[in-house]
């Protein structure tokens, strides 16, 4: 039987949805929605967290929820966890730049040991594996859109390698242990991903703007505002990464939303959308901040049938929503 065979056998021998999964950054921003994305599907779930960057309150409303354990640990130690596991997925990772420049070797350390340890957990349980990677992995990319086969434009020694070449190896180290010990993992690349839950004051653009739209504070936009991102709502990538997850597939897949928006225009619709009276300043452009971000999904749409379905006013709004109700003052939850 070659390798292809046995790993279509894997996906056929699989339940229809997974009996217990252990999602490492569980008290994350996307970390939280996929424990409570998993624990709507009939999974029970498992989150490890050492609450760096994540916090509590993110699944305050999962505690006491039968199937929920929460286990704080810090996965660049190794752990496991008490009963079966069927399914991993590896999320722990500072992810804004404003956490990964505070916490650069932890961030190193994530990447590195924590995937290991984590690849580890998945082979004991002969659980599926899926590495949350990230766009970054582009870097400043020389190729408009991206696809799964750019290798990407980074600089291993600016100031956001620690997130980048972390991302890097642990998709390298994920693919050396597919091949040394047949463990069934998958890689999604995921983009710029928003929506409830996101801090305040955590650095990236979204929760920044609304924040400040909130509190009647001058947006800050860096550099002249033409740079781009591709902006997913959280539901369209917990959708994906779930479809990933029931998939054989080694990956990487991006999972974006390839509706490209400049930093200028979204503080714009931020404004709009909230109908506040601020104003836009500009600020100066972070180091290495890349130009342009927009996924080529075909291979997501062709193998996993999947595409966002949620536009940027409909998934500001409820994100606004949220924050509104959350953060009245616009602190995103109070991180300070
Ligand atoms: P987040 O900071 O909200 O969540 C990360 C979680 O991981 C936090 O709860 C943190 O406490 C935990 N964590 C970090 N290091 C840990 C460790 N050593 N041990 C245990 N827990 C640890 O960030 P997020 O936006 O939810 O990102 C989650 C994952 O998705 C990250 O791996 C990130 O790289 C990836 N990702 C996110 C985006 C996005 O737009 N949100 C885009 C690309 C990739």
């Amino acid at each position: 039987m070659d390798e292809g065979q046995a790993r279509q056998e894997t996906a056929a021998q699989r339940p229809a949805r997974f009996r217990r999964a252990v999602v490492t950054g569980g008290a994350g921003f996307l970390g939280s929605h996929l424990c409570t994305a998993l624990l709507e599907q009939g999974t029970e779930v498992c989150c490890v967290d050492d609450f760096c960057t994540g916090r509590p309150e993110n699944t305050a409303h999962l505690s006491g929820r039968p199937g929920f354990t929460l286990i704080p640990a810090d996965v660049t130690e190794p752990f496991e966890v008490p009963g079966e596991v069927d399914l991993v997925l590896h999320f722990a990772s500072p992810a804004s730049p404003a956490d990964y420049l505070r916490l650069p070797l932890h961030t190193l350390d994530t990447g590195s040991l924590g995937t290991r340890n984590a690849l580890q957990l998945a082979r004991r349980h002969r659980a599926r594996f899926v590495l949350a990677s990230t766009s970054e992995a582009y870097g400043d990319p020389q190729q408009h859109p991206q696809s799964e086969t750019y290798w990407g434009h980074v600089n291993p020694v600016g100031p956001r390698s620690v997130y980048d070449e972390a991302k890097r190896f642990a998709e390298a180290l994920t693919c050396a242990e597919a091949e040394a010990h047949g463990t069934d993992t998958g890689i999604v690349r995921l983009f710029n991903t928003y929506g409830p839950r996101m801090r305040g004051h955590d650095g990236r653009a979204v929760p920044t703007f609304i924040r400040q739209a909130l509190a009647g504070a001058p947006l800050t936009v860096t550099g002249d505002g033409r740079q781009t991102r591709s902006l997913a709502y959280v539901d369209d990538t917990v959708r994906g990464i779930l479809a990933m997850a029931a998939s054989d597939l080694r990956g990487p897949v991006n999972i974006g939303n390839p509706d490209e928006i400049t930093m200028i225009e979204l503080a714009r619709k931020v404004i709009g959308l909230t109908g506040s009276s601020s104003v836009i300043s500009f600020i100066e452009r972070p180091a290495d901040d890349p130009a342009v971000r927009c996924p080529d999904i075909t291979l997501a749409r062709g193998k996993l049938q999947w595409e966002p379905r949620i536009d940027a006013d409909d998934g500001l709004a409820r994100t606004i929503a949220w924050f509104r109700e959350h953060a009245p003052a616009g602190d995103g939850g109070g991180d300070g």
